[in-house]
Protein backbone atom coordinates (compact mmCIF):
# COMPACT_ATOMS: atom_id res chain seq x y z
CA UNK A 1 0.00 0.00 0.00
CA UNK A 2 1.45 3.04 -0.57
CA UNK A 3 1.90 5.66 1.91
CA UNK A 4 0.92 8.56 -0.39
CA UNK A 5 -2.76 8.92 0.78
CA UNK A 6 -6.16 8.63 -1.31
CA UNK A 7 -6.81 12.75 -1.27
CA UNK A 8 -3.58 13.45 -2.58
CA UNK A 9 -4.69 11.09 -5.38
CA UNK A 10 -7.32 13.06 -6.38
CA UNK A 11 -4.79 15.78 -7.73
CA UNK A 12 -2.05 16.27 -10.49
CA UNK A 13 1.03 18.46 -10.31
CA UNK A 14 0.89 21.85 -11.76
CA UNK A 15 0.79 21.22 -16.00
CA UNK A 16 2.24 24.73 -16.23
CA UNK A 17 5.17 24.20 -14.10
CA UNK A 18 5.87 20.57 -15.97
CA UNK A 19 6.28 22.46 -18.96
CA UNK A 20 8.52 25.16 -17.41
CA UNK A 21 10.42 22.12 -16.20
CA UNK A 22 10.79 20.45 -19.67
CA UNK A 23 12.16 23.79 -20.92
CA UNK A 24 14.27 23.69 -18.07
CA UNK A 25 15.94 20.46 -18.62
CA UNK A 26 16.06 21.22 -22.26
CA UNK A 27 17.97 24.54 -21.89
CA UNK A 28 20.36 22.66 -19.24
CA UNK A 29 21.24 20.01 -22.01
CA UNK A 30 22.44 23.01 -24.11
CA UNK A 31 19.49 23.53 -26.30
CA UNK A 32 18.13 27.37 -27.23
CA UNK A 33 14.95 27.33 -25.82
CA UNK A 34 12.31 30.31 -25.26
CA UNK A 35 10.35 29.53 -22.60
CA UNK A 36 6.85 31.33 -23.12
CA UNK A 37 5.16 29.31 -20.28
CA UNK A 38 5.74 31.28 -17.45
CA UNK A 39 3.59 33.04 -15.32
CA UNK A 40 5.24 35.60 -13.99
CA UNK A 41 6.34 39.32 -14.90
CA UNK A 42 9.84 39.72 -16.22
CA UNK A 43 10.21 43.36 -14.47
CA UNK A 44 12.60 43.22 -11.27
CA UNK A 45 10.70 44.33 -8.13
CA UNK A 46 11.02 47.98 -8.07
CA UNK A 47 13.87 49.68 -6.10
CA UNK A 48 11.43 51.46 -3.24
CA UNK A 49 9.98 48.04 -2.51
CA UNK A 50 13.68 46.11 -2.07
CA UNK A 51 14.36 49.04 0.50
CA UNK A 52 11.70 48.75 2.34
CA UNK A 53 12.38 45.17 2.78
CA UNK A 54 16.32 45.98 3.56
CA UNK A 55 14.73 48.72 5.90
CA UNK A 56 12.54 45.79 7.92
CA UNK A 57 15.36 43.51 8.05
CA UNK A 58 17.52 46.01 9.83
CA UNK A 59 14.91 47.40 11.94
CA UNK A 60 14.39 43.64 13.13
CA UNK A 61 11.34 43.35 12.14
CA UNK A 62 12.62 39.46 11.72
CA UNK A 63 9.99 38.01 14.20
CA UNK A 64 6.38 36.01 14.22
CA UNK A 65 3.61 38.76 13.01
CA UNK A 66 -0.23 38.48 14.04
CA UNK A 67 -0.75 35.20 11.88
CA UNK A 68 -3.38 36.39 9.53
CA UNK A 69 -1.19 39.86 8.26
CA UNK A 70 0.42 42.97 10.25
CA UNK A 71 -2.38 45.71 11.16
CA UNK A 72 0.08 48.15 8.97
CA UNK A 73 -0.12 46.09 6.29
CA UNK A 74 -4.04 45.49 6.77
CA UNK A 75 -4.25 49.35 6.90
CA UNK A 76 -2.94 49.14 3.27
CA UNK A 77 -5.01 46.79 1.83
CA UNK A 78 -7.77 48.79 3.17
CA UNK A 79 -6.58 51.75 2.04
CA UNK A 80 -6.22 49.81 -1.62
CA UNK A 81 -9.73 48.39 -1.57
CA UNK A 82 -11.38 52.02 -1.04
CA UNK A 83 -8.61 54.22 -3.58
CA UNK A 84 -8.96 51.64 -6.29
CA UNK A 85 -12.31 49.92 -5.89
CA UNK A 86 -14.37 51.78 -3.99
CA UNK A 87 -14.61 49.50 -1.65
CA UNK A 88 -15.19 49.28 2.06
CA UNK A 89 -13.99 46.34 4.17
CA UNK A 90 -13.10 46.56 8.32
CA UNK A 91 -9.73 45.19 8.97
CA UNK A 92 -10.79 41.85 10.94
CA UNK A 93 -12.70 41.63 6.87
CA UNK A 94 -9.26 41.53 5.74
CA UNK A 95 -6.53 38.37 5.12
CA UNK A 96 -2.75 38.14 4.34
CA UNK A 97 -1.23 34.93 3.45
CA UNK A 98 1.53 33.50 1.71
CA UNK A 99 0.41 34.47 -1.82
CA UNK A 100 -2.85 34.45 -3.56
CA UNK A 101 -2.59 30.74 -3.92
CA UNK A 102 -2.39 29.93 -0.32
CA UNK A 103 -5.58 32.51 0.02
CA UNK A 104 -7.40 30.37 -2.41
CA UNK A 105 -6.24 27.40 -0.69
CA UNK A 106 -6.87 28.43 3.07
CA UNK A 107 -10.41 29.62 1.67
CA UNK A 108 -11.65 26.52 0.09
CA UNK A 109 -10.52 24.29 2.62
CA UNK A 110 -12.57 26.61 5.29
CA UNK A 111 -15.61 26.31 3.47
CA UNK A 112 -16.05 23.25 1.70
CA UNK A 113 -18.03 19.93 2.68
CA UNK A 114 -17.76 17.27 0.73
CA UNK A 115 -19.68 17.03 -2.43
CA UNK A 116 -20.12 21.17 -2.74
CA UNK A 117 -19.77 22.22 -6.32
CA UNK A 118 -17.50 24.89 -7.28
CA UNK A 119 -18.31 26.32 -10.75
CA UNK A 120 -15.11 27.10 -12.80
CA UNK A 121 -15.55 28.47 -15.84
CA UNK A 122 -12.77 27.54 -18.52
CA UNK A 123 -10.12 27.88 -19.88
CA UNK A 124 -9.28 28.30 -16.06
CA UNK A 125 -6.18 28.97 -13.69
CA UNK A 126 -4.76 25.50 -14.15
CA UNK A 127 -4.73 25.49 -9.49
CA UNK A 128 -8.59 25.70 -9.32
CA UNK A 129 -9.12 22.26 -10.00
CA UNK A 130 -6.90 20.60 -8.17
CA UNK A 131 -7.74 23.30 -4.76
CA UNK A 132 -11.37 22.48 -5.10
CA UNK A 133 -10.67 18.44 -5.18
CA UNK A 134 -7.81 18.57 -2.46
CA UNK A 135 -10.38 20.00 -0.51
CA UNK A 136 -12.95 17.62 -1.00
CA UNK A 137 -15.29 19.25 -3.21
CA UNK A 138 -16.67 18.72 -7.18
CA UNK A 139 -15.50 21.58 -9.83
CA UNK A 140 -18.05 21.99 -11.91
CA UNK A 141 -16.36 23.02 -15.24
CA UNK A 142 -18.11 25.17 -17.47
CA UNK A 143 -16.32 25.32 -20.97
CA UNK A 144 -16.65 28.71 -22.64
CA UNK A 145 -16.58 30.10 -26.11
CA UNK A 146 -14.45 31.53 -28.01
CA UNK A 147 -17.03 33.57 -29.75
CA UNK A 148 -17.84 34.83 -26.18
CA UNK A 149 -14.20 36.07 -25.70
CA UNK A 150 -13.63 32.80 -23.42
CA UNK A 151 -15.87 34.37 -20.87
CA UNK A 152 -18.76 33.04 -18.88
CA UNK A 153 -22.30 34.24 -19.84
CA UNK A 154 -25.54 34.75 -17.80
CA UNK A 155 -26.87 31.63 -19.85
CA UNK A 156 -24.10 29.23 -19.21
CA UNK A 157 -24.17 29.96 -15.55
CA UNK A 158 -27.86 29.51 -14.79
CA UNK A 159 -27.31 25.95 -16.73
CA UNK A 160 -24.53 25.29 -14.09
CA UNK A 161 -26.21 26.38 -10.87
CA UNK A 162 -27.30 23.77 -9.02
CA UNK A 163 -28.64 22.68 -5.10
CA UNK A 164 -24.81 22.05 -3.90
CA UNK A 165 -23.06 24.83 -5.98
CA UNK A 166 -20.89 26.34 -2.93
CA UNK A 167 -18.84 28.72 -5.08
CA UNK A 168 -18.74 30.50 -8.00
CA UNK A 169 -14.98 31.50 -9.22
CA UNK A 170 -14.33 34.67 -11.24
CA UNK A 171 -11.04 35.37 -12.54
CA UNK A 172 -10.84 39.03 -14.49
CA UNK A 173 -8.34 39.66 -16.23
CA UNK A 174 -7.75 36.00 -16.57
CA UNK A 175 -5.41 33.29 -16.75
CA UNK A 176 -5.02 31.99 -19.43
CA UNK A 177 -6.52 33.75 -22.43
CA UNK A 178 -6.37 37.61 -20.76
CA UNK A 179 -10.14 38.38 -21.15
CA UNK A 180 -11.56 41.04 -18.71
CA UNK A 181 -15.30 41.58 -17.58
CA UNK A 182 -16.63 44.56 -18.23
CA UNK A 183 -18.98 46.29 -15.66
CA UNK A 184 -21.76 45.00 -18.09
CA UNK A 185 -20.94 41.51 -18.03
CA UNK A 186 -20.32 41.53 -14.18
CA UNK A 187 -23.37 42.95 -13.78
CA UNK A 188 -25.12 40.25 -16.19
CA UNK A 189 -24.18 37.72 -14.01
CA UNK A 190 -24.54 39.26 -10.86
CA UNK A 191 -28.62 39.27 -12.22
CA UNK A 192 -28.14 35.30 -11.97
CA UNK A 193 -26.61 35.42 -8.57
CA UNK A 194 -28.73 37.94 -6.85
CA UNK A 195 -31.30 34.98 -7.49
CA UNK A 196 -29.17 32.07 -6.00
CA UNK A 197 -28.67 33.18 -2.45
CA UNK A 198 -26.81 30.31 -1.39
CA UNK A 199 -23.56 31.30 -3.50
CA UNK A 200 -20.59 32.88 -2.44
CA UNK A 201 -18.81 34.34 -5.34
CA UNK A 202 -14.72 33.68 -4.75
CA UNK A 203 -13.02 36.68 -7.67
CA UNK A 204 -9.50 36.22 -8.24
CA UNK A 205 -8.21 40.13 -9.24
CA UNK A 206 -4.62 39.24 -9.27
CA UNK A 207 -3.95 40.58 -12.71
CA UNK A 208 -5.86 43.74 -11.85
CA UNK A 209 -3.32 46.20 -12.70
CA UNK A 210 -2.42 44.78 -16.17
CA UNK A 211 -4.94 45.87 -18.81
CA UNK A 212 -4.91 47.78 -21.65
CA UNK A 213 -7.11 49.88 -24.46
CA UNK A 214 -8.47 52.27 -21.61
CA UNK A 215 -10.08 49.10 -19.89
CA UNK A 216 -11.98 49.69 -17.10
CA UNK A 217 -11.60 47.19 -14.33
CA UNK A 218 -14.85 45.88 -12.47
CA UNK A 219 -14.83 44.17 -9.51
CA UNK A 220 -18.46 41.76 -8.34
CA UNK A 221 -18.11 42.99 -4.48
CA UNK A 222 -18.93 46.61 -6.13
CA UNK A 223 -22.00 44.89 -6.75
CA UNK A 224 -23.89 45.64 -3.02
CA UNK A 225 -26.29 42.96 -2.72
CA UNK A 226 -23.34 40.64 -3.66
CA UNK A 227 -20.73 41.98 -1.44
CA UNK A 228 -21.33 40.07 1.90
CA UNK A 229 -20.85 36.62 -0.07
CA UNK A 230 -18.11 37.36 -2.20
CA UNK A 231 -14.32 36.75 -1.36
CA UNK A 232 -11.77 39.25 -3.18
CA UNK A 233 -8.64 37.90 -3.39
CA UNK A 234 -5.32 39.48 -5.05
CA UNK A 235 -2.34 40.07 -4.30
CA UNK A 236 1.51 42.16 -5.01
CA UNK A 237 2.85 39.36 -7.20
CA UNK A 238 1.89 40.09 -10.78
CA UNK A 239 0.91 44.02 -10.36
CA UNK A 240 4.58 44.80 -8.71
CA UNK A 241 6.53 42.14 -9.88
CA UNK A 242 6.56 40.03 -6.25
CA UNK A 243 6.42 36.80 -7.32
CA UNK A 244 9.18 35.68 -5.19
CA UNK A 245 8.51 37.55 -2.12
CA UNK A 246 4.91 35.65 -1.49
CA UNK A 247 1.90 37.95 -0.59
CA UNK A 248 -1.44 37.25 -1.55
CA UNK A 249 -4.37 38.59 0.41
CA UNK A 250 -8.62 38.79 0.21
CA UNK A 251 -11.36 41.18 1.76
CA UNK A 252 -14.76 39.44 2.36
CA UNK A 253 -17.47 38.27 4.90
CA UNK A 254 -15.52 37.91 8.49
CA UNK A 255 -16.89 34.88 8.61
CA UNK A 256 -14.59 33.88 5.64
CA UNK A 257 -11.81 35.61 6.59
CA UNK A 258 -11.81 34.08 10.29
CA UNK A 259 -11.96 30.61 9.41
CA UNK A 260 -9.19 31.12 6.79
CA UNK A 261 -6.90 32.62 10.01
CA UNK A 262 -8.27 29.51 11.72
CA UNK A 263 -6.24 26.90 9.08
CA UNK A 264 -3.22 29.21 8.77
CA UNK A 265 -2.53 29.64 12.35
CA UNK A 266 -1.98 25.42 12.13
CA UNK A 267 0.00 25.24 8.97
CA UNK A 268 2.25 28.66 8.14
CA UNK A 269 1.57 30.76 10.51
CA UNK A 270 2.10 34.39 9.28
CA UNK A 271 3.71 35.11 5.81
CA UNK A 272 7.24 36.52 5.61
CA UNK A 273 7.31 39.37 7.98
CA UNK A 274 10.01 40.99 5.68
CA UNK A 275 7.49 40.15 2.95
CA UNK A 276 4.56 41.87 4.45
CA UNK A 277 6.47 45.41 5.26
CA UNK A 278 7.58 45.28 1.47
CA UNK A 279 3.84 44.46 0.14
CA UNK A 280 3.03 47.45 2.45
CA UNK A 281 5.56 49.63 0.44
CA UNK A 282 4.27 48.19 -2.55
CA UNK A 283 0.51 48.85 -1.96
CA UNK A 284 0.85 52.72 -0.14
CA UNK A 285 4.47 53.72 -2.72
CA UNK A 286 4.22 55.27 -5.83
CA UNK A 287 2.29 53.51 -8.15
CA UNK A 288 3.83 54.96 -11.20
CA UNK A 289 5.87 52.42 -12.67
CA UNK A 290 2.46 50.23 -13.03
CA UNK A 291 0.89 52.17 -15.82
CA UNK A 292 4.85 52.30 -17.79
CA UNK A 293 4.67 48.05 -16.97
CA UNK A 294 1.13 47.93 -18.65
CA UNK A 295 2.84 49.59 -21.33
CA UNK A 296 5.23 47.36 -22.13
CA UNK A 297 2.85 44.49 -21.98
CA UNK A 298 0.23 46.06 -23.87
CA UNK A 299 3.24 46.81 -27.02
CA UNK A 300 4.06 42.94 -26.46
CA UNK A 301 0.00 41.59 -26.69
CA UNK A 302 0.06 44.23 -30.07
CA UNK A 303 3.18 42.28 -31.62
CA UNK A 304 2.10 38.64 -30.34
CA UNK A 305 -1.09 38.91 -31.82
CA UNK A 306 -0.85 40.54 -34.93
CA UNK A 307 2.44 37.70 -35.50
CA UNK A 308 -0.06 34.85 -34.66
CA UNK A 309 -2.94 36.43 -36.92
CA UNK A 310 -0.43 36.00 -39.72
CA UNK A 311 0.35 32.75 -38.96
CA UNK A 312 -1.49 29.78 -41.51
CA UNK A 313 -3.12 27.91 -39.50
CA UNK A 314 -3.65 29.67 -35.95
CA UNK A 315 -5.84 32.56 -34.96
CA UNK A 316 -5.61 34.51 -31.86
CA UNK A 317 -8.23 36.66 -29.67
CA UNK A 318 -7.28 40.61 -28.80
CA UNK A 319 -7.18 40.35 -25.08
CA UNK A 320 -7.73 43.46 -22.54
CA UNK A 321 -4.98 42.41 -19.45
CA UNK A 322 -2.84 39.86 -17.74
CA UNK A 323 0.55 39.15 -20.23
CA UNK A 324 -1.33 35.86 -22.03
CA UNK A 325 -3.14 35.08 -25.10
CA UNK A 326 -4.34 31.69 -25.98
CA UNK A 327 -4.40 31.49 -30.02
CA UNK A 328 -6.65 28.83 -30.98
CA UNK A 329 -4.34 25.72 -33.44
CA UNK A 330 -7.78 23.49 -34.66
CA UNK A 331 -6.66 23.74 -38.24
CA UNK A 332 -3.09 21.98 -37.50
CA UNK A 333 -5.11 19.08 -35.62
CA UNK A 334 -5.82 16.31 -37.23
CA UNK A 335 -4.59 13.37 -39.97
CA UNK A 336 -3.17 15.54 -42.11
CA UNK A 337 -0.72 16.73 -39.78
CA UNK A 338 -0.44 13.49 -37.56
CA UNK A 339 -0.80 16.40 -34.60
CA UNK A 340 -3.67 14.68 -32.88
CA UNK A 341 -3.92 16.80 -29.63
CA UNK A 342 -3.01 20.34 -28.82
CA UNK A 343 -1.08 18.64 -26.04
CA UNK A 344 0.95 17.12 -29.62
CA UNK A 345 1.61 20.70 -30.88
CA UNK A 346 2.85 21.81 -27.67
CA UNK A 347 5.32 18.90 -27.56
CA UNK A 348 6.46 18.84 -31.01
CA UNK A 349 6.94 22.94 -31.15
CA UNK A 350 9.40 22.36 -28.02
CA UNK A 351 11.32 19.20 -29.52
CA UNK A 352 11.81 20.79 -33.14
CA UNK A 353 11.64 24.35 -32.35
CA UNK A 354 12.88 24.97 -28.70
CA UNK A 355 9.53 27.32 -27.96
CA UNK A 356 7.69 26.17 -24.44
CA UNK A 357 4.14 26.89 -24.32
CA UNK A 358 1.48 25.27 -22.61
CA UNK A 359 -1.37 23.27 -24.30
CA UNK A 360 -4.81 24.57 -23.61
CA UNK A 361 -6.32 21.28 -22.50
CA UNK A 362 -4.78 21.67 -19.51
CA UNK A 363 -6.49 24.90 -18.64
CA UNK A 364 -9.57 22.62 -19.27
CA UNK A 365 -10.19 23.67 -22.91
CA UNK A 366 -9.11 21.84 -25.90
CA UNK A 367 -7.67 23.10 -29.02
CA UNK A 368 -5.76 26.81 -28.07
CA UNK A 369 -2.76 26.94 -26.48
CA UNK A 370 -1.21 29.72 -23.78
CA UNK A 371 1.41 32.17 -24.52
CA UNK A 372 2.71 34.06 -21.95
CA UNK A 373 4.28 37.41 -23.15
CA UNK A 374 5.98 38.22 -20.03
CA UNK A 375 9.27 38.18 -21.82
CA UNK A 376 11.86 40.52 -23.89
CA UNK A 377 10.36 41.70 -27.30
CA UNK A 378 13.79 40.40 -28.66
CA UNK A 379 12.64 36.96 -27.38
CA UNK A 380 9.32 37.40 -28.54
CA UNK A 381 10.46 38.08 -32.26
CA UNK A 382 12.32 34.77 -31.90
CA UNK A 383 9.78 32.42 -30.69
CA UNK A 384 7.16 34.02 -33.13
CA UNK A 385 9.09 33.04 -36.33
CA UNK A 386 10.17 29.99 -35.01
CA UNK A 387 6.28 29.57 -34.31
CA UNK A 388 5.65 30.09 -37.59
CA UNK A 389 8.25 27.95 -39.55
CA UNK A 390 6.94 25.17 -37.51
CA UNK A 391 3.37 26.00 -38.31
CA UNK A 392 3.97 26.54 -42.05
CA UNK A 393 5.85 22.97 -42.19
CA UNK A 394 3.23 21.19 -40.32
CA UNK A 395 0.25 22.07 -42.61
N1 LIG B 1 -4.56 33.48 -9.56
C1 LIG B 1 -4.16 33.43 -10.83
C2 LIG B 1 -5.17 33.53 -11.91
C3 LIG B 1 -2.80 33.27 -11.13
O1 LIG B 1 -2.40 33.22 -12.41
C4 LIG B 1 -1.88 33.16 -10.07
C5 LIG B 1 -0.45 32.91 -10.33
O2 LIG B 1 -0.03 32.45 -11.35
C6 LIG B 1 -2.35 33.23 -8.76
C7 LIG B 1 -3.70 33.38 -8.53
C8 LIG B 1 -1.46 33.09 -7.56
O3 LIG B 1 -0.55 34.11 -7.40
P1 LIG B 1 0.45 34.20 -6.17
O4 LIG B 1 0.28 33.00 -5.35
O5 LIG B 1 1.81 34.31 -6.77
O6 LIG B 1 0.05 35.45 -5.44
Amino acid sequence: MSIVSNSLKRIKPSPTIAVTQKAKEMRDAGKDIIALGAGEPDFDTPDNIKQAAIAAINRGDTKYTAVDGTPILKKAIQAKFLRENNLKFELDEITVGTGGKQVLYNAFMATINKGDEVIIPAPYWVSYPDMVLLAGGKPKIVKCHEEDEFKLTPQLLKKAISKKTKWLILNSPSNPTGACYSKKEIEALAEVLKKNKQIYILSDDIYEHITFDNFKFYTIAQINELKNRTLTMNGVSKSYSMTGWRIGYAAGPKEIIKAIAKIQSQSTTNPSSISQAAAVEALNGTQDFIKTRANSFKERRDFVVKELNNIKGLSCLNPNGAFYVFPNCKKLLGKKTKLKTDTNFVEKLLENTGVAVVQGSAFGLDGYFRISYATSMENLKKALSRIKSFCEKTI
